[in-house]
């Protein structure tokens, strides 16, 4: 029923001459037959990758020239930011903007996330995609099941598919997936220059993840609802932030050491970063992201177990907090 999972490197020419496949660093069969199937959720041609951060950093080589600006949405992702920061010496400047409203003028690529992790802000897209720069939409949190960016106008969406897409933490990858005929192939043409291959094992993880996103989603979803709104009543907490759909929820209680308290007494719930997996995951996110975030700021991935005995969970630890 799946693609074969075929880790060939190289494949025998046909009549002496490469037929579709070749050389797996610019296709191979398990890997388009992944891209298929990402791309039809999406709409649009799709490109897999061996992270998140390698679909990123494809974008930025392929979209973007020396001295170049990214609009960066505040509150997103602070790998994006570390990253753009990293690349300054090859000429990439970022400056970040309040996605729930227009981007400044003068940048040259926006990139959006929806929604932003972990403040759950959702950017306004209209406002975007009516900037004249291209847009670029990390869905990662949303998956295609509850927004389809391309949709929206957006030249690009983008996901870690380590997340909610392969959904069980045993896998890296990312995606990009674009309508954009020529863009697909100046991205493919990067991603095969530069080396920036998933393997094969890769795609068949995440093409098989695929088979239940729907599933998984949905259950992870209404746990999550379940979650927030207990959260939102309880005395140790002070902010509750929940972009109403989705599996993840970010709570903050009184500062950095109560947070530190209350990710150590987990006991169901796993103390461990990432998100989108079948287990839940909590972690204080202070210790990754600084300043940028309020000091005792929770992250809660919702995971597949029963909501109530995962609340029953957070109260015995929040009681640290
Ligand atoms: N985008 C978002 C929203 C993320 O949360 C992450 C990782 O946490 C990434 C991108 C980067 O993905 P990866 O870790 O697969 O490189």
């Amino acid at each position: 029923m799946d693609a074969p999972l075929d880790r060939s490197a190289t494949w025998p020419y046909e009549d002496g001459e490469p037929g579709r496949f070749s050389y797996a660093r610019a296709d191979h069969p398990t890997g388009v037959a992944c891209e298929e199937a990402l791309g039809a959720l999406d709409g649009g041609q799709a490109l897999l990758f061996p992270s998140g951060m390698a679909a990123v950093t494809c974008v930025v080589l392929t979209m973007l020239r020396p001295g170049d600006t990214i609009a960066l949405a505040e509150g997103a992702y602070y790998g994006h930011r570390v990253l753009f920061d990293h690349l300054a010496p090859w000429g990439v400047k970022v400056t970040e903007f309040d996605q729930t409203g227009s981007p400044p003028e003068g940048v040259d690529l926006i990139l959006v996330e929806a929604p932003a992790n972990p403040l759950l802000t959702m950017p306004d897209l209209d406002a975007a995609v009516a900037h004249p720069a291209p847009v670029v939409c990390d869905a990662t949190v949303s998956s295609p099941l509850r927004l389809r960016p391309l949709e929206h106008g957006c030249d690009v969406a983008l996901h870690s598919a380590t997340k909610i897409l392969s959904g069980h933490d045993d896998v890296l990858a990312g995606v990009t997936v674009t309508r954009d005929e020529e863009l697909h192939d100046r991205l493919h043409q990067t991603r095969r220059l530069a080396g920036i291959v998933a393997s094969a094992d890769t795609a068949w993880l995440v093409r098989r993840g695929l088979e239940t996103l729907a599933a998984r989603l949905d259950r992870q979803e209404a746990g999550a609802r379940v979650l927030a709104e207990r959260l939102a009543a309880h005395e140790a907490v002070e902010t509750v932030r929940y972009p109403g759909f989705s599996f993840l929820v970010t709570f903050d209680v009184a500062d950095g050491e109560a947070a530190g308290r209350v990710e150590r007494a987990v006991r169901t719930i796993v103390n461990a970063t990432s998100l989108g997996g079948t287990r839940s995951k909590l972690e204080a996110r202070h210790r990754w992201e600084g300043d940028r975030i309020p000091s005792g700021l929770l992250r809660l991935s919702v995971g597949l177990e029963d909501p109530d005995e995962l609340w029953a969970d957070l109260e015995q630890a929040l009681a640290s907090a």
